[in-house]
């Protein structure tokens, strides 16, 4: 099929692939015909996701990363290119939270989250720019979230971070234009991860206030991730870069 969202022939790499939202994307790549390389901690959790991935036109491979080591990401996108000869799609899904009062973080927590989320962020756009550059362009996805937008009580850290990524995206997509690489970000929503499972059991009513305030009237699935990303990673969006994409059921449009 000859479509402009055709993904055939490129080659993806996803932080976090491994479960929730980064996996929803990539299996979203995957059936768009993209080969795709899930890179995250845990080698056990990638290798089951890895079977969500078989049966499409392209490869897919898993491989070991932290987002917190410069050696341990530039490791990952030599590995993406020596095994699949080139690198066209970077998504820098990899995150984590810590939650409580502001007044109550300790130095190593804001550390934690500011590290994995935007020191984390840059650092794989970083390495994968030169990979960018020699395929004449592509695509970086980085995630932020409603707290890009929104305060958030429980979350002092986690919102500076993902406010902050969707600053430092403009100022990527702003620089690399003239190397034919968009970058922009995408703002999930409240999605069924294990991340906001462990929200849910920390933060009480949670559950019921994100239902009442979606228009939509439910909380996301990681599959609701999947048309976006192979939108932001095709040349569909060829004249799109520096933006930040809610898929939220019209949670941000909510007064
Ligand atoms: P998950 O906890 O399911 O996924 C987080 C992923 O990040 C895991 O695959 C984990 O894999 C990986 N990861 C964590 N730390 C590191 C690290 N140091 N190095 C490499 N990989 C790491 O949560 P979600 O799917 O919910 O979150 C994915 C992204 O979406 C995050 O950036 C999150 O902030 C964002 N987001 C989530 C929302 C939601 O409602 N769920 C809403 C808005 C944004 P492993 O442990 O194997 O390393």
């Amino acid at each position: 099929m000859n479509s402009a969202f055709d993904l055939t022939g490129r080659v993806a790499v996803i932080t976090g692939g491994n479960g929730g939202i980064g996996l929803g994307m990539a299996e979203g790549l995957a059936r768009a015909g993209a080969s795709v390389m899930i890179a995250a901690r845990d080698a056990r959790k990638s290798e089951a996701a890895l079977a969500r991935l078989q049966g499409n036109a392209g490869q897919s491979g898993a491989l070991e990363v932290d987002v917190l080591r410069k050696d341990s990401i530039e490791r990952m996108l030599a590995d993406t290119a020596q095994r699949y000869g080139r690198v066209d799609i970077l998504i820098t899904n990899a995150g984590t939270n810590i939650r409580r009062p502001p007044e109550q973080y300790s130095l190593e927590d804001w550390a934690e989250v500011l590290d994995v989320n935007l020191r984390g962020t840059f650092l794989c756009a970083q390495a994968a720019h030169p990979y960018l550059c020699r395929t004449g362009g592509g695509k970086i996805i980085t995630i932020g979230s409603m707290t890009s937008i929104f305060g958030a009580a429980f979350a002092a850290p986690y919102s500076a971070s993902k406010g902050g990524t969707v600053q430092l995206t403009k100022a990527l997509a702003t620089a690399w234009a003239k190397d034919n690489i968009q970058v922009n970000a995408v703002l999930p929503g409240w999605i069924d991860t294990d991340l906001t499972q462990r929200a849910r059991s920390e933060v009480a009513g949670l559950e019921e206030r994100v239902r009442a305030r979606t228009p939509q009237g439910r909380w996301g699935t990681p599959a609701d991730l999947a048309g976006i990303a192979v939108f932001l990673a095709s040349s569909a969006s060829d004249f799109i870069t520096g933006t930040a994409i809610p898929v939220d059921g019209g949670y941000s449009a909510q007064a």
